[in-house]
């Protein structure tokens, strides 16, 4: 096993908006109590990435003004580090406005903001502005786990999210809007790219998920983690299931 998780978060200044650094701190944490490293690298505009120095690249929640500035960016200066960077297995995570941007396009009245393609959806701006937003819980099926797990945050997007035929989603909705309010389906996985909508941060209400990708992006199995006392992150987890309804 690496002796070290190696995150890069991407434009961690611009799309931060939903406590995104909560995630970085969780993963940073729970390496620390297991003896493991931890590098956290950011890359912001104008900064390329190397698509082999980072086992976990990171893209949080950003307002659709802020998103703007990113995607010409992502697509000028990291698009291709990050395809090959999925290609060889690293984990790329997009959080809310993340998800939007690795996909195709997100459509925002007459303009386009171009996506990097790591996954084929896009995304459509409500037209009267009406936003998708509470307590939401999902169920989600992994490889390297025994059974389905629940997934339980908070969304809050105006962007509705179409998966193309083929493109599966990360889980399915318990209790929230999910990816569009109706298509019963929530975020995306392909392989190791992962798009959700769930924040509020993520991962502290979700130790489980904070460990499977840690495990993941060390190639080794989640089983394989040394266990932790996870009390204060159990009660964290089922406030916000039940928060959800669940
Ligand atoms: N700007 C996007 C939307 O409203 C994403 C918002 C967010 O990241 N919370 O759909």
């Amino acid at each position: 096993m690496a002796d070290r998780l190696r995150v890069c978060a991407l434009y961690p200044d611009l799309m931060n908006i939903y406590a995104d650094r909560g995630n970085m701190l969780m993963l940073e944490r729970r390496c620390a109590w297991r003896g493991i490293g931890f590098e956290l690298t950011a890359a912001g505009l104008g900064e390329p990435v190397d698509p082999d120095a980072h086992d976990l690249f990171y893209l949080g929640g950003g307002q659709d003004r802020d998103q703007k500035l990113c995607a010409q960016d992502l697509v000028d200066t990291k698009r291709e580090a990050l395809h090959a960077a999925a290609d060889r297995g690293a984990i790329v995570l997009g959080i809310c406005g993340g998800i939007q941007l690795l996909g195709d396009h997100y459509e925002l009245g007459t303009e386009r903001v171009p996506g990097i393609g790591l996954v084929d959806l896009h995304t459509v701006r409500s037209i009267d502005g009406s936003r998708l937003i509470g307590n939401v819980a999902i169920e989600v099926q992994l490889p390297g786990l025994d059974g389905p797990r629940t997934l339980a945050g908070f969304e809050n997007h105006g962007g509705r999210t179409f998966l193309a035929t083929g493109e599966q989603p990360l889980g399915r909705v318990l209790r929230g809007h999910g990816n569009d309010g109706r298509s019963g389906v929530e975020g995306v996985r392909r392989g190791t790219v992962i798009g959700t909508y769930l924040h509020g941060p993520l991962l502290p209400k979700n130790a489980w998920f904070a460990d499977w990708l840690l495990a993941t992006a060390l190639r080794i199995e989640p089983a394989a983690l040394a266990p932790l006392d996870d009390a204060l992150e159990d009660a964290a987890h089922q406030s916000a299931r039940h928060a959800a309804g669940v």
